[in-house]
């Protein structure tokens, strides 16, 4: 049947790109369904149920700083939140919480079920309607016809999706849920560039059968850190600790004596798995020389025994896994509630995408998540959101948006799939950031959330907090630089026994948060009341004491922002440019960049060669 409402965006897939896409895309305005699988699985995390960490959660506080969901569903759903990096820079610290995954599904769902303009719908899409070179709409698998201008592809590892455990394999799209087999099979007759990838899971094992008391034990941060802006420590559950424990020789001469029966080894997987995310056999076979290995002991959820053991990864067969498993310290008696797997699945070259994630050979179509070749929600959440925002727009006949990379995470990663594709799954890491010191997850609201105001994205609420908080930060930043300390002066004795050497001059409160010796705690309080909000004292502090940093930073992308300026044309003939080596010529010919700013970050590239491409094209004028 024709379904009798017409739809502006239709978001085919309810995971981590699905939801932030259709949440997107219902905020700005357009007339959203959400046809998913299976309601029961919105929100829900195929693998660790743990959200941010480095590089992920700037990505996380970015969706957030656009008023996405999944910092606020981490905040609700959280059981143990850390701050990594903590010692170092503020660039690459990095928030990671625990998620409890029952309870995080629950908050996505009740931001979905909540959010206006927003229908969703049960049933599997099996079918694109295309007219010409333009998608209008989608068929599910019982044959209902949905119309719309746009539609959103975020299947995840469903398309073609392959499971492997040892030698035994079966369709499916992630353990327990079925694969979308005939939508691939569609997908794959469209002019789209399709690759296989894979990706795994360990085993999940039962609290009540391991022993606790002789593993290294890790609680949370305290005061415990908030993930979303608008988050706050009293929306967090109870929070609880996780373990520690290691794998051993015992456990390495398990694994190889599995090696036979293994997919990835026996060549059973072709496709190419997440590099930094790799299996235990892959971890012993590349890392032959190490002795152990470390495994992070997180439970699954305050309602549950079940546990993931981060860092055991596996395909191997069954016995070998449950033998791998009781041959480490504390789980000599455990009992594996689910067996670990490999999942093998299309993706589909980013490279046949625009900056919009719209695909190029079909109007109207975007792809967003682990379909373009990334790995992690939060790669998966940040795409969905951009793909929601620019379908929409799109849809309304609004300009599009993307942000550039000196401007946010969400910026680098879709560049760079867009530039350079990948034939490994994509992971966020805070040095694929060049300006990371101003990609800062503690200031992604003041980046992105003026610019989500105007998109019509941030709600009236974030909008409030924010507007006050940035005020909060101007206050006090004056207050700070008007601020006068006497050297000798009784304020001088109160900070005293923390100087390295005594004030020579009459120092503004700012210069002296600037000395490495001091912070915003010594010193705001010293003459006149600290400001009363948390964020906003963390980012004087920050904006201080990396103010030179930051300003040659902003230096450089002023220069950067030339280069973006000038245009490669597209019949650049780069056989002609002399001093440029073969290598460097044909990847140009392949990536057919458009400015010198996308050129020069395809990989291999040196400022020598963007040198001569420039000289060459002043020539050309
Ligand atoms: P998903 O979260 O997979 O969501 C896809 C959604 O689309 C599902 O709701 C599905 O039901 C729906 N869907 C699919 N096809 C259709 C259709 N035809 N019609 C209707 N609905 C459809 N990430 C890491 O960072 N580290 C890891 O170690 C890691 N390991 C993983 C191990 C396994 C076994 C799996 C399956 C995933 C793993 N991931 C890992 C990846 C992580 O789960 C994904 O990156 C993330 O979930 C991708 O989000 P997504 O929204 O693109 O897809």
């Amino acid at each position: 049947m024709d379904y009798p409402d017409h739809f502006d965006v239709i978001v085919i897939g309810g995971g981590h790109a699905g939801t932030e896409a259709a949440l997107a895309s219902a905020r700005m305005g357009a007339k959203t369904l959400l046809l998913t699988h299976n309601i029961e699985t919105l929100g829900q995390m195929s693998c660790n149920p743990a959200i941010g960490g480095i590089g992920k959660s700037h990505l996380v506080k970015e969706i957030d700083a656009l008023d996405g969901a999944m910092a606020r569903a981490t905040d609700r759903g959280g059981i143990q939140f850390r701050v990594l990096n903590a010692r170092k820079g503020p660039a690459v610290r990095a928030t990671r919480a625990q998620a409890d995954r029952i309870l995080y599904k629950a908050a996505i769902r009740d931001i979905l079920e909540n959010q206006p303009n927003l229908q969703i719908f049960q049933q599997a899409a099996d079918d694109l309607m295309i007219e010409g070179e333009r998608v209008v709409g989608v068929v599910t698998q019982s044959g209902i016809r949905f119309r719309a201008q746009k539609v959103i592809l975020t299947a995840g590892t469903f398309l073609g999706g392959v499971i492997h455990i040892g030698l035994e394999q079966h369709s499916g799209g992630r353990a327990g849920d079925p694969p979308a087999l005939r939508l691939a099979q569609r997908l794959r007759e469209l002019p789209l560039r399709v690759e296989r990838l894979k990706t795994g899971t360990p085993p999940r094992i039962d609290a009540r059968s391991v022993d606790f008391s002789v593993m290294q034990v890790q609680p949370g941060d305290t005061p415990t850190p908030v993930m979303s802006f608008m988050g706050s420590r009293d929306e967090h559950p109870q929070q609880i600790n996780c373990y520690i424990t290691h794998t051993n020789a015992q456990t390495h001469d398990i694994i190889r004596s599995g090696l036979d029966r293994s997919p990835m080894f026996t060549g059973v997987i072709g496709g190419v798995g997440p590099r930094y995310c790799p299996s235990i056999e892959d971890k012993i076979h590349r890392f032959a020389d190490k002795d152990q290995h470390q495994i992070f002991v997180e439970p699954e959820g305050l309602t549950t025994h079940e546990l993931y053991p981060n860092g055991i990864s596996t395909s191997l067969p069954f016995d070998i896994q449950l033998a791998l498993v009781r041959s480490m310290r504390g789980f000599e008696n455990a009992h594996i509630t689910r067996p670990g797997y490999a999942i093998e699945y299309d993706y589909f070259n980013p490279q046949d995408l625009k900056h919009t994630l719209e695909t190029k050979s079909i109007s109207g179509l975007f792809f967003a998540g682990q379909i373009n070749g990334t790995t992690g929600y939060e790669e998966a959440g940040a795409q969905g959101l951009l793909a929601g925002i620019n379908a929409a727009a799109q849809a309304l006949g609004r300009d599009s948006w993307y942000p550039r990379r000196d401007e946010a995470y969400i910026g680098v990663m879709i560049d760079d799939l867009i530039t350079l594709g990948t034939s490994e799954p994509y992971r966020m890491f805070t040095s694929r950031a060049e300006y990371r010191l101003l990609l800062r997850e503690d200031n992604a609201d003041l980046r992105l959330t003026e610019q989500g105001r105007k998109l019509g994205i941030v709600g009236d609420e974030r909008w409030a907090a924010f507007c006050a908080k940035r005020e909060a930060i101007e206050l006090e930043a004056q207050r700070l630089k008007e601020t006068w300390i006497q050297p000798g002066s009784e304020e001088e004795a109160k900070i005293a026994a923390k100087l390295t050497s005594p004030m020579t001059r009459e120092y503004s409160l700012a210069d002296l948060i600037k000395r490495p010796e001091l912070g915003y705690t010594d010193v705001a309080n010293l003459k006149g009341e600290p400001v009363d909000h948390e964020q906003a004292a963390e980012q004087v502090e920050i904006q201080l004491k990396y103010s030179g940093y930051i300003d040659r930073q902003k230096d450089e992308i002023a220069q950067m922002q030339r280069q973006e300026n000038t245009a490669l044309p597209a019949d650049f003939d780069y056989d002609s440019v002399g001093g440029l080596s073969n290598e460097l010529k044909s990847k140009l010919k392949e990536h057919q960049p458009e400015t010198l700013a996308q050129a020069s970050r395809i990989q291999g590239m040196t400022p020598a060669a963007i040198s001569l491409l420039l000289v060459y094209l002043k020539k050309r004028q």
